[in-house]
């Protein structure tokens, strides 16, 4: 029998948020150049991946099937790959980035599957993986948007080691956006699907794709016009007070390359106010969905009593439905009572900013995080507060940035 033993491992990581609009993709490029090349000059980081947003170059807010056609195109033939290449190979690193995703060569729109899609570039600019949104959200359905049919998956990166030290292969995956909710959001929340799913198959680097909304964005399809128009005044009044366009804030660039995020301020930032400060209350609910890999005071009671072999083994046909794994219950196993335990896993996402429609107020707050597997006695938080999540950074919710953080964590082989 081979011992595994812990490897640490060294990587630096960058996330881009962007504030891109429906129909104006050679500016978005533009502007996302500049970003970079000022990230360049300003830094000289040479990070080893670096993420962008869901739909990172096209803007989110489609209608229809013929709104979004258009601006779809085969994975090797998009102008996300083409920039994705670009980008790998300046940076010499990997690079992730959301994109609408059509399947037929047909010039013509021949009712073939549309997905939202990730693909990854590797530091040499060949493409190695394209992963499809599994879990959809309402925008996505207006579009008739289809479901990755494998569903969540993970795949290998190598990274090279500083120090002469061997190359090491993470095991990681991708979720795009709604794929860190509950399914539908229907689905009971505490199945926690992409989480369990991803503690199951131990992966170690959670790649999240997003164009998640501000809580002061309008969604609710009962208003009436009277209504929906009241609030969208509300946002625009908003906006001039904070001196934006209708669109929000662009081109007034910020660079996050070591400032902790506070875990113990308070969560008064759920209004959109502040640009440069990330809005707590979403980074509290992104924490909260991946609550198998925090430590909670209650597992070990579980354990003690038969609950999680009751609710594995009672074949609960929701949650068996979309926790295609099956092997964990809210970060509990049958054989163990935190699968995580011990272990290690890094969380980044990439959010974009900016309004769509005036209706849409995204959330901005890319962020960095590490669940470092540590167990403490006590009254545990099931949100941020929690001791074994940290906070390495987030950017503002309005402006666009990137932020960059070298991240040391333990894997085991
Ligand atoms: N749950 C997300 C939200 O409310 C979904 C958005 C998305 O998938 N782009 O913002």
């Amino acid at each position: 029998m081979t011992t595994k033993s812990k490897v640490l491992v060294d990587l630096k990581i960058a996330l881009v948020q962007l504030n891109s609009q429906v129909n104006q993709v050679t500016q978005n490029i533009n502007r996302t150049w500049s970003l970079l090349n000022k990230f360049k000059e300003k830094t000289h980081k040479t990070p080893d991946i670096i993420v962008f947003p869901e739909f990172a170059l096209t803007g989110y807010n489609f209608h229809s099937r013929d709104h979004i056609f258009p601006f779809c195109s085969l994975t090797k033939e998009s102008e996300s790959f083409k920039l994705a290449k670009q980008v790998s190979k300046l940076f010499n690193c990997y690079t992730v980035i959301g994109y609408p995703e059509r399947t037929s060569t047909n010039n013509i729109d021949d009712g073939e599957p549309l997905y939202n899609s990730a693909l990854v570039t590797s530091p040499q600019g060949n493409l190695i993986f394209n992963y499809r949104k599994s879990f959809l959200y309402q925008t996505d359905h207006d579009w008739h948007c289809h479901e990755n049919p494998m569903g969540f998956q993970t795949f290998p990166l190598t990274f090279k080691q500083p120090n002469g030290k061997p190359d090491i292969t993470i095991n990681t995956s991708i979720g795009i956006c709604m794929d860190l909710s509950p399914y539908e959001f229907e689905a009971p929340f505490i199945d926690f699907e992409f989480a369990s799913y991803n503690l199951d198959m131990g992966t170690e680097l959670i790649i999240c794709p997003m164009a998640w909304l501000h809580s002061s964005s309008i969604t609710d399809k009962s208003l009436s016009i009277i209504e929906k128009n009241e609030k969208k005044l509300e946002i625009l009044q908003n906006l001039r007070k904070l001196d934006l366009p209708p669109y929000g804030s662009q081109n007034d660039f910020q660079f996050d390359l070591e400032k902790h995020t506070q875990k113990f301020k308070s969560l008064e930032s759920d209004d959109y106010s502040r640009m440069d400060e990330p809005d707590l209350s979403n980074v509290d609910y992104w924490i909260r969905r991946f609550l198998p890999f925090l430590d909670l005071d209650h597992r070990t009671h579980w354990f003690q009593t038969d609950l999680i072999e009751k609710v594995l083994n009672g074949k609960d046909e929701e949650f068996l439905q979309h926790c295609p794994t099956k092997k964990s219950f809210m970060g509990a196993r049958t054989d163990i009572p935190w699968a995580f335990k011990g272990k290690n896993m890094i969380m980044v996402n990439a959010n974009r900013c900016g309004v769509e429609d005036g209706t849409t107020v995204f959330a901005g707050s890319s962020g960095i995080y590490k669940f470092n597997g540590k167990m403490e006695p006590g009254e545990l938080k099931d949100n941020s507060k929690n001791h074994s999540v940290e906070l390495l950074g987030n950017l503002g919710k309005g402006l666009e940035g990137i932020i960059m953080r070298e991240v040391l964590f333990q894997v085991e082989r």
